[in-house]
């Protein structure tokens, strides 16, 4: 039986997360330290553990199936490659950075400039869609010393909490890319392998939906049944249970998690009593 071959960063700000979702995903992998691969115990799939900057080549060749990495890699890499879903972290920025004392005020700014990268491809589209001739400088690490050290006068470089910038005299002055991880998959898979990566998608989709969706339990007086139902329509609609009090229904729906405190004040004036929230693990639609 096919194997779905999964390639996903061996150490580094992707590796944490990407294990947690295939967990979260109710696949067991067991990583020997220092192991190369591992197969999962419990679902068809075999994970190799990689370079970030080389998944898009192997789900390319098709070493991999499929891989979890930046969308900020997969656009500078630009590989025969489908992206299949957005997983939700390593949420960044790629961004220009100027001294803090520089001027900036548009991109036209970067005219004539040297601007030192990890990421000359994506750099150069930008330059390019604005029109604007600037030198590129192409370096592997640590951009962030390079205006510091006379190598350039502005950087381009992943930003999350900008705290790195800040320590070397930069400003975060232009977002050229937002980016996060993401799953992508060979171009041309195998039917088995495009059924055992449906199946992978799914239960993806599942984890994300829940991650996003509260449980709400609450009781409400029974005159106010009809606008509280209104409030947490649900997946269906709302379980309305009677309480043992004359009058008064117990409610239990799901709630969106960035609409919840909107609606946990409406539920409040209308009447609701007794709320209670839990996480959802999984949602199964
Ligand atoms: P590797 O050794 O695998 O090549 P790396 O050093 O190139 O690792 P990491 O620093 O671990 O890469 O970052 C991996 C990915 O995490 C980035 O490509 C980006 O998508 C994401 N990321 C999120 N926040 C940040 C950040 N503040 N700085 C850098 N990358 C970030
Ligand atoms: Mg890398």
């Amino acid at each position: 039986m096919s194997k779905l071959k999964l390639a996903v960063q061996k150490s580094g700000r992707l590796h944490k997360d990407s294990m947690k979702l295939l967990k979260e995903c109710g696949i067991n992998i067991n990583n020997g330290v220092n192991r190369l691969k591992a197969d999962a115990d419990n679902f068809p799939m075999e994970v190799f553990f990689l370079r970030d900057d080389d998944i898009p080549q192997y789900v390319e060749d098709g070493v991999a199936d499929i891989g979890i990495v930046g969308e900020n890699v997969v656009l500078e890499k630009q590989k025969q490659v489908r992206e299949v879903e957005q997983l939700g972290f390593s949420k960044c920025r790629l961004s220009i950075a100027v001294g803090k004392d520089k001027v900036y005020n548009s991109s036209q700014d970067l005219e004539g400039k040297r601007i030192a990268t990890t990421y000359p491809v994506i750099v150069k589209q930008f330059l390019d869609k604005n029109k604007i001739q600037a030198d590129i400088h192409e370096i592997s690490g640590s951009v962030e010393i390079a205006p510091g050290i006379g190598l350039a006068d502005c950087i381009c470089d992943l930003v999350s909490s900008g705290s790195t910038l800040f320590m070397n005299g930069l400003k975060e002055v232009e977002i050229i890319l937002r980016s996060e991880a993401e799953l992508i998959s060979g171009s041309d898979l195998g039917t088995e392998e495009q059924q055992l990566l449906d199946k992978f998608i799914f239960r993806i989709q599942s984890v994300k939906r829940a991650q996003n969706t509260k449980y709400i339990l609450l009781n409400a007086p029974n005159d106010k049944l009809d606008i509280i139902c209104n409030l947490l329509p649900g997946m269906k609609s709302p379980t309305v249970l009677p309480l043992a009090e004359n009058g008064w229904s117990s409610i239990h729906s799901v709630v969106n998690e960035n609409e919840f405190w909107g609606v946990i004040e409406k539920l409040k004036a209308n009447g609701a009593e007794g709320i209670l929230v839990s996480p959802i693990e999984k949602m199964v639609l």
